[in-house]
Parts: C-alpha cells; structure tokens; sequence
C-alpha cells in the first residue's frame, strides 16, 4: 500500500456489512436470467431488489415485477428457488415488491449491452407517469435504431415481437427484423 495516500476522510457508509452468506445468496440470485430473455441476469433486469439471509440460514430474495401479467414472473420465482437450494439455502422465499414500480430505465448498461449483442434494440427512456395514465390506441412512435447496423430507418412490423414486452422492427438498411424492448 506503500505511496497510497489517504484523501480525505470519506463519511460513512449508511450501508450494513453484508454477512458473507447474504454476499453469497445475493450473488447467486443476481446470476439467475430471465426466461424470455436469457441473456439478461435478474440483476440485468433490474428485478432483483434485495436478498436477506436471516441468522438461521433463511434466505428471503425480494423481486419486483415487470409488467402486470409478465408470465416470466413465475418462473422467475421458481428460478430463484431452485438456484439459491441448489447452493446450500435450503429455505428460501421469495417476496414480490410492488415499490417502487419497475421501468425498463432499471435495465442495467451491462443489460442494454447485453441486448444489444444478441441483436435484441433496447429500450430507450421509460414514459414518466403522474397520476391516472392516459389510454393511447394510436401508434407509439419510437427513435429505434437496428441493433445490426445502427440504421435509424427502421419500420415497425408490429407492437409484439416474440414476447408481449418486445415490439418487432424490421430494417430497410440491412433489411434484417429485429425484436425492440418496449419502454414502459
Ligand atoms: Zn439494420
């Protein structure tokens, strides 16, 4: 450490100590990917919230859902389970957190990175809503670019892709189609 000098005296982190077996537990439900998109980990997602372990091993992993009726959910949680026994917490559960809501904007970089690479357009910035959330039927315009060739001279084929969260584009550059991550 010799020639390291201490700058001033940073204030102290209001963060607790994580116990190693917490460090552990959150690792491995952080490792956990999304079903319908598997290049996403749940830390990716922006999902996984929290992970406790209790002083008698209980392992409490807190998720956030995505979209009312996103059937990943569920597997989501049985995932989580199934990872976390695997790695030696025999009691695990996981609890649904509703706050804050979930926004694509939780997608990490790493995540958008990742999407980007499987030829998958992420989302761009979440609509921001206050109050009652006006219902528009028209069409949604987006500023999307192909994740092949970065052409912005896309056309939308339609509002749903290969899941309910993905739009599906098609490019007039490389005229390759593409899924686009809605922003909700
Ligand atoms: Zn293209």
């Amino acid at each position: 450490m010799a020639g390291v000098t201490a700058q001033s005296a940073p204030s102290a982190p209001s963060a607790p100590t994580a116990p190693s077996a917490e460090r552990t537990a959150w690792q491995v439900a952080a490792g956990v990917v999304d079903p319908e998109l598997p290049m996403l980990t749940l830390r990716d997602l922006g999902v996984l919230r929290e992970v406790q372990v209790s002083d008698d091993g209980a392992v409490v992993a807190s998720i956030t859902p995505t979209y009312s009726g996103c059937p990943a959910m569920a597997t989501m949680r049985d995932d989580l389970v199934r990872t976390l026994r695997a790695a030696g917490f025999a009691d695990v559960s996981v609890r649904v957190v509703l706050e804050p809501p979930w926004t694509t904007d939780q997608i990490t970089a790493e995540g958008r990175a990742a999407l980007a690479d499987a030829g998958i357009s992420a989302p761009g910035t979440a609509p921001r809503h206050e109050g009652p959330v006006a219902l528009n039927l028209g069409p949604i315009r987006r500023a999307v670019r192909c994740p092949r060739c970065g052409s912005g001279d896309v056309r939308l084929v339609s509002e749903f892709g290969s899941t309910a969260c993905k739009a599906q584009y098609s490019c007039r550059a490389c005229w390759e189609p593409f899924d686009h991550v809605k922003e909700i």
